[in-house]
């Protein structure tokens, strides 16, 4: 089925790439905004919105397609607490995919962290390190905090038990405690490994994109998956029927 998308964020870098991924796919961009456009009428004429704008412009279109009962996948990083609890509330009556990274491979790394820190247990610490372009708005990126949530829900570890970076008199590396370290950088487009480092031995598995398609391409398989879908917030475990799999 050839979808009629409207595109929020349409200028910047991933923008660009997803309006060559749609096309490829035999998609139409039938709104392509970006800073100060008004979200209707695109937002009554497409069959799915995609967002990969800022974080503050992720609410309100959210609220545009609740109201116009679109599905909506959501690519945008960087939101704050406040802006991620709003934005969940508003989803709920349409079926939503938001997902901090889009790519195949760094969904495989989700599941495999998870499954190694679930094996590794307590005795290997877990730190996460990425590194992304020098224009790069947020730190640390959405995968890397979607690392983190799987570390926490796999040891039982809370948001406390988060160090973003050290510096300074530490003290010794806590055995409860995850590491989170931002590098910055060139062009970069995003590199992430998960440590887990034991006693006489470390585990170190990394993803590293080298093109902004492989974003693309799983934001429009997000959108072709989403419109199919009961209304609920999913993300892309759920796209690729990763999730159950243990
Ligand atoms: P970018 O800065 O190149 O592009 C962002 C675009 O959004 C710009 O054209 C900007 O003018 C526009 N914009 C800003 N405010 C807006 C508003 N209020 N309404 C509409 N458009 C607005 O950034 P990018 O590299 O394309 O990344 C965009 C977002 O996607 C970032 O949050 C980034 O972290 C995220 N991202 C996510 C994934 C993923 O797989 N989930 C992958 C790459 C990037």
């Amino acid at each position: 089925m050839t979808l009629k998308i409207l595109l929020n964020g349409a200028r910047g870098r991933m923008g660009q790439a997803i309006q060559r991924a749609a096309e490829a796919s035999g998609h139409q961009v039938t709104a392509a905004l970006d800073v100060g456009d008004k979200l209707k009428p695109g937002i009554d004429q497409c069959d799915v919105a995609i967002d990969f704008s800022f974080h503050d412009a992720t609410l309100p279109l959210a609220r545009a397609a609740a109201a116009a009962g679109k599905p909506l996948v959501i690519g945008t990083t960087g939101h704050t607490t406040h802006e991620k609890e709003a934005i969940r509330e508003t989803l709920a009556p349409i079926p939503a995919v938001w997902a901090g990274n889009y790519s195949i491979g760094v969904n495989l790394l989700y599941y495999l962290t998870d499954h190694a820190a679930r094996i590794l247990g307590p005795g290997y610490n877990p730190e996460v390190l990425e590194m992304h372009h020098r224009h790069k708005k947020d730190a640390p990126s959405g995968t890397a905090e979607g690392l983190v949530h799987v570390l926490r829900e796999a040891l039982d570890l809370s948001e406390e038990h988060v160090r973003h970076g050290r510096h300074g008199l530490t003290g010794e590396r806590p055995g409860q405690e995850i590491g989170v370290h931002a590098l910055r950088g060139g062009d970069v487009i995003g590199d992430h490994t998960v440590f887990f480092a034991g006693d006489g031995e470390r585990l170190e598995l990394t993803h590293r994109a080298s093109d902004r398609s492989v974003f693309a391409l799983g934001a429009i398989r997000a959108a072709q998956w989403v419109i199919d879908q009961p209304p609920g917030l999913y993300d892309m475990r759920d796209v690729l029927k990763l999730r159950h799999q243990r």
